[in-house]
């Protein structure tokens, strides 16, 4: 199978078994896990931030920040297609009576800085909660794994800092977006209170995500995560992969963005496949397939048939990752059955 529905389909590379096979263990929940402490410290250093924390997830990251810089009944303001507001399933509602306010992403994944700044410019009134983070996205999932231009980002927010409101930073493939940007995850970060990033993800593996902050702000993290039943006892199993992943996995994700581009290209010349363009791609292609929903369908059925999976992100339209395990021999073999299955779904 050539499974290009996600990169989070990676399995831990064999050095990364080795380590977790051989890592230094202890409880993490008294902080005395070897393997986490190194791993939070690599990834406050790779952000540029003063602390870090292991979590279980992304979304369990973003979850965090969302608690610790909102009280109850405060206001987050977060991207109209972020996954915070789309995929976390309304856990800063559920979870922190926060008012998850959406401001409209743009196609470059950038906050659209009008409407964000209504949002700020909330009065200081009773009638209304009161803004406490603005969150941002990058590379921004929704809009075509773009990576967003750091001047997007510094514009929203220093707009954010004008109105004393903190800013988090979804940085679940970070290092896909310093790669495409030509910089580092510390300069993506630099305009953030508090970042996360994904370990399971391109990085490959098997478990875990980074929020990092300051001292301060993750010491309150610490807290509730244990709160949210995120706090884990020997999770330097864990860490061990992401100590590999930090310093052996992150150059080579420039291979999967050479792989979408090459994906992008051979499904562009598909008649009836419509890629979405991107100014700055990373590792993922959207692409729309023309006709009816029956017709995207039968496409997606005729491409498993042929030993090729990519996933389904609306009526007749699909999102294809490029990762680990995905060479350029297998995006020329997706490139033709995607050509087959168009063939079979338009005329077959
Ligand atoms: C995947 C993802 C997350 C959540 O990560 P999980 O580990 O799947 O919970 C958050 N933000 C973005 C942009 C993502 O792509």
């Amino acid at each position: 199978m050539i499974d290009l529905r996600s990169d989070t389909v990676t399995l831990p590379t064999p050095e990364m078994r080795e380590a977790i096979a051989h890592a230094e263990l202890g409880d993490d929940v008294y902080g005395e896990d070897p393997t986490v402490n190194r791993l939070q410290q690599m990834a406050a250093q790779v952000t540029g931030k003063q602390a870090g924390l292991l979590v279980a997830s992304g979304t369990m990251a973003n979850l965090i920040a969302l608690l610790v810089h909102c009280p109850r009944g405060a206001k987050a303001i977060v991207g109209s297609k972020s996954h915070t507001y789309v995929y976390e399933a309304g856990g800063g509602s559920a979870a922190g009576g926060i008012v998850m306010t959406p401001v409209a992403n743009l196609e470059n994944g950038a906050l659209d800085l009008s409407e964000l700044e209504r949002e700020l410019a909330t009065p200081c009134d009773s009638h209304f909660a009161q803004p406490a983070l603005v969150t941002l996205e990058n590379t921004h999932n929704n809009c075509g794994g773009v990576a967003v231009p750091l001047s997007a980002m510094a514009e929203a927010a220093d707009m954010a800092r004008r109105y004393r409101v903190a800013i988090h930073l979804d940085g679940a493939r970070i290092f896909n977006a310093a790669i495409a940007l030509e910089t580092n995850a510390a300069a993506l970060a630099a305009c953030a209170d508090s970042v996360s990033f994904c370990l399971s993800k391109g990085l490959s593996c098997p478990v875990g995500s980074l929020l990092c902050g300051t001292r301060e702000f993750i010491a309150q993290a610490h807290r509730v995560r244990k709160m949210i039943g995120g706090g884990m006892r020997q999770a330097g199993i864990i860490a061990a992969a992401g100590i590999v992943a930090l310093e052996k996995m992150v150059d080579r994700l420039a291979e999967d963005h050479r792989n979408a581009r090459a994906l992008a290209e051979g499904l562009g010349l598909i008649a009836g496949l419509n890629v979405q363009p991107v100014s700055r791609r990373t590792n993922m292609v959207f692409f729309e397939v023309d006709g009816s929903e029956a017709t995207a369908q039968k496409f997606q059925q005729e491409l498993k048939d042929r030993e090729v999976l990519v996933g389904r992100r609306g009526p007749t339209t699909f999102r294809a990752v490029t990762h680990y395990g995905i060479d350029r021999r297998a995006i020329d073999r997706a490139v033709s059955a995607a050509a087959e299955a168009a063939g079979e779904a338009f005329f077959g």
